[in-house]
């Protein structure tokens, strides 16, 4: 599917970036008790609040194009879409029409290559959009790995914690602005999702400037 690109000041603006127009909602929240026990909920939730594996989501306005692009922060539903489906996070499209046995993963350096078994919120780019998002990604722009990953795995959501008897958000430590959670985690009853986790598995680091030598005719129609 070719989805709409938008840009600012020249930037190409990320498929799952979010817009000043996309307002955090913050409906009120209670304790409700089920047949395994408490959990968070909405006081007025709706079977769209919750993922297939029962994760509270953050409710978040749906305006992409209005307004001023966030470059630096992700719409919560398109991560999701994004990293559950493998859509290119810079342009939207399915990553596995065009690379359907591995997925290319680019992230922030933190002084190691891309590692067996790490956890990111990071959805994968295609190859034509990798050498955009270094460029334009404010995450990446300082520096980044890069890796082609056999199995991306989603194990779980990135958010905020709440504790179960105040209700009230559990502090992260300062470094941090989100709590990551597997689904198998007993505080998934208590997360309020906003991303997608991916564990990346049978990793192969790669130099980006590498596929940049690929010849245009080997690339998909529709990209630069
Ligand atoms: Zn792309």
């Amino acid at each position: 599917m070719t989805r709409r690109q938008y840009t600012q000041h020249g930037l190409t603006v990320p498929y799952i970036a979010a817009w000043s127009g996309e307002s955090l909602l913050s409906p009120p929240i209670e304790r409700r008790t089920g047949k395994a026990g408490p959990f968070l909920a909405y006081v007025d939730e709706s079977p769209y609040d919750r993922d297939e594996y029962g994760a509270l989501w953050v409710r978040q306005a749906l305006a992409r194009g209005r307004g001023r692009a966030k470059f630096a922060t992700a719409h919560a539903l398109r991560q999701r879409q994004a990293a559950a489906r493998l859509l290119c996070q810079v342009c939207g499209t399915d990553t596995l029409m065009t690379s359907p046995d591995r997925q290319l993963f680019v992230l922030k350096d933190t002084g190691q290559p891309v590692t067996e078994g790490e956890w990111t919120t990071a959805p994968p780019v295609c190859l034509p959009c990798a050498q955009v998002s270094v460029r334009d990604c404010p995450h990446l722009r300082l520096g980044h790995v890069a890796a082609w990953v056999s199995q991306p795995q989603v194990i779980g959501v990135a958010g905020i914690l709440y504790d179960p008897k105040t209700l009230r958000r559990v502090p992260l430590p300062r470094n941090r602005a989100t709590t990551k959670i597997t689904y198998d985690d007993p505080r998934i009853r208590w997360i309020l999702a906003a991303r997608l986790v991916t564990a990346l598995h049978e990793v192969t680091p790669v130099e980006l400037d590498e596929l940049a030598a690929v010849p245009p005719a080997d690339r998909p129609p529709g990209h630069p």
